[in-house]
């Protein structure tokens, strides 16, 4: 009828914890996991277990009790990644089909090699940009190489990727560890040519995300602002392979009392040392509040 209002329908926000069971989950994860659960309506928990060699079994249990035990009703059934390699498999090859994608034979020690000849080697978040070495290879050469059992990783060319993906933003509704926050403008060669697929699995750390947080229906991403710069690469694979944008919000990192972030290592700090010391999860709460 012309003149009735019709209500936007409000979307629900959908969150997740993403821990990788390679150890206990600390006060840091604690943090992580209640920011979380309160910024959405629905709260979801994935496990990154796509790294089997440090993964355990022993882990992914405790992630799940420590996780009730603070109280923090997680949806059922969870995902866990090293059961999607059918679906990353299938995003790769969207990727691949218009010429993103391109095989890297290259070994860590090769690429430090490189690195260190060249006389000005970019740096992105996480070190020394990959300096582009299999990007020029001929297709010959990529075929030959191939054919005899070298094993590759698959890397994303960024530049490529760019000028398909065109300007990008993504929503901060948090802030990253230099206060950004709002509307950002996506930097797509941050990190270089990232690599999407791994020489021993069909996938790599952006590339599982992305496609998750799509799979899970995750509106929201909350995690750590020491990861505010990988939302610009994953962004930018959401677009490349027709995936709704997420939002983000990056949180504070919770330090120890030297100012360090806390490690798995630390039995300590782990909820469960914590809890067979005694300590409540009301006690964690107020210790972790703003
Ligand atoms: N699995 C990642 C971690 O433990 C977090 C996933 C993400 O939000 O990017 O740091």
């Amino acid at each position: 009828m012309i003149g009735m209002r019709t209500k936007p329908c409000p979307t629900v926000i959908v969150t997740r914890f993403a821990p990788s069971p390679t150890g206990l989950l600390h006060l840091g994860h604690a943090y992580a996991a209640m920011f979380a659960r309160h910024a959405g309506k629905r709260f979801l928990l994935r496990l990154e277990d796509i790294d089997t060699a440090r993964c355990r079994p022993e882990y992914e249990v405790a992630i799940l009790e420590d996780l009730e035990w603070l109280g923090l009703d997680f949806e059922r059934p969870v995902l866990r990644q090293s059961t999607r390699m059918g679906a990353y498999r299938d995003a790769l090859a969207v990727l691949e089909a218009p010429g993103l994608l391109y095989p890297c034979f290259c070994t860590r020690k090769a690429i430090a090699e490189e690195i260190a000849r060249s006389v000005e080697a970019p740096h992105g978040p996480d070190g020394p940009i990959y300096p582009g070495t299999c990007r020029s290879l001929s297709g010959e050469e990529r075929v030959r190489r191939m054919a005899n059992g070298e094993v590759y990783a698959l890397r994303l060319d960024a530049a490529k990727a760019a000028r398909e993906a065109g300007d990008l933003f993504f929503n901060e509704k948090g802030a990253g560890p230099h206060g950004e926050t709002g509307r950002i403008a996506v930097q797509p060669l941050l990190f270089g040519d990232v690599v999407l697929a791994r020489k021993e699995m069909p996938a790599a750390y952006h590339l599982a995300v992305v496609v998750d947080d799509a799979f899970q229906g995750v509106t929201l991403v909350t995690r750590g602002n020491d990861l505010f710069a990988a939302s610009h690469v994953q962004r930018l694979l959401q677009a490349l392979l027709g995936l709704s944008a997420t939002d983000y919000a990056h949180h504070r990192l919770v330090l120890d009392e030297h100012g360090r972030k806390f490690s798995k290592r630390d039995r300590a700090v782990t909820l469960r040392a914590l809890r067979e010391s005694g300590v409540t999860p009301e006690e964690i709460r107020t210790r972790l509040s703003p």
